[in-house]
């Protein structure tokens, strides 16, 4: 059976003498494991589409659980992420949690979505328009909001007062509380935000994707926003990823 999608590739690995295993997330099916014959020989018609990040589509032909890649069309190869180490870690480190949440969270109702985030995300990356640590705020927060993991922003959750000069977020319980409210002591997974922190993550998981990425942010709220983003995938999601280790080592 043939299918066509659109999708990106989020991981190679070598197979045999000359092909390859490529990790594409597709729009219509999520990730597949597509086996690309040839894909490792230098006159491969299937190098530049089947490269980490390229973004193309793919016409595939199903054998029972296996996928055969048959034609791909080049959209958009995300080349220039290649040229800036820090910018290849981070875009790698965006794969492996892409790759991670959507396999262990069944959302296929918004693969679209997320592509549309992972793209976006991408190609400000590979642009230059925002602070790189901004991009990555933006896009942990914004996953983990999409496959279901959304923390409740709407309002402090006993009172449901909307803004107070002073909150506190409960990173593990996803809730806020209002300074009148909030009986506990600070920690690391329940953090104080100010007005501009709060209103730039609920902007960040709530937000259009066509605005998600109209966001200025100080360095200071970008500083606290990363501290927010890390520690909420850390409280989410029991893993550690390879990729993010190597991007903070080298930040
Ligand atoms: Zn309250």
């Amino acid at each position: 059976m043939l299918l066509t999608t659109m999708g990106v590739v989020i991981g190679e690995r070598p197979y045999g003498e000359n092909d390859k295993f490529v990790d594409i997330f597709t729009k219509d099916f999520g990730i597949i494991e597509v086996t690309v014959k040839g894909g490792r020989k230098l006159n491969s018609k299937n190098s530049a589409t089947t490269a980490l990040f390229a973004y193309s589509k793919f016409c595939v032909s199903s054998r029972g659980e296996r996928y055969y890649l048959n034609s791909s069309q080049i959209e958009n190869t995300f080349y220039d992420l290649r040229l800036d180490i820090k910018k290849l870690a981070l875009a790698s480190y965006f794969a492996e949690l892409l790759k991670y949440t959507v396999l262990s969270y069944e959302s296929d109702e918004s693969y679209e979505i997320i592509l549309k985030l992972f793209l976006n995300t991408l190609y400000f990356l590979e642009k230059d328009t925002h602070d790189i640590l901004l991009l990555k705020s933006v896009f942990e927060f914004r996953l983990l909001s999409e496959i279901g993991l959304i923390p409740n922003l709407i309002g402090c959750c006993i009172c449901n007062v909307y803004s107070y000069s002073k909150m506190y977020f409960d990173i593990q319980e996803g809730k806020l509380y209002c300074d009148d409210c909030f009986s506990g002591n600070e920690s690391y997974n329940v953090i104080s935000v100010d007005q501009s922190t709060l209103s730039a993550l609920r902007h960040i998981s709530l937000a259009e994707l066509n605005i998600l990425f109209n966001i200025k942010a100080s360095d200071r709220l970008i500083t606290e926003l990363n501290k927010i983003t890390s520690r909420y995938v850390i409280a989410h999601i029991n893993k550690k990823f390879k990729t993010l280790e190597y991007f903070e080592s080298i930040s």
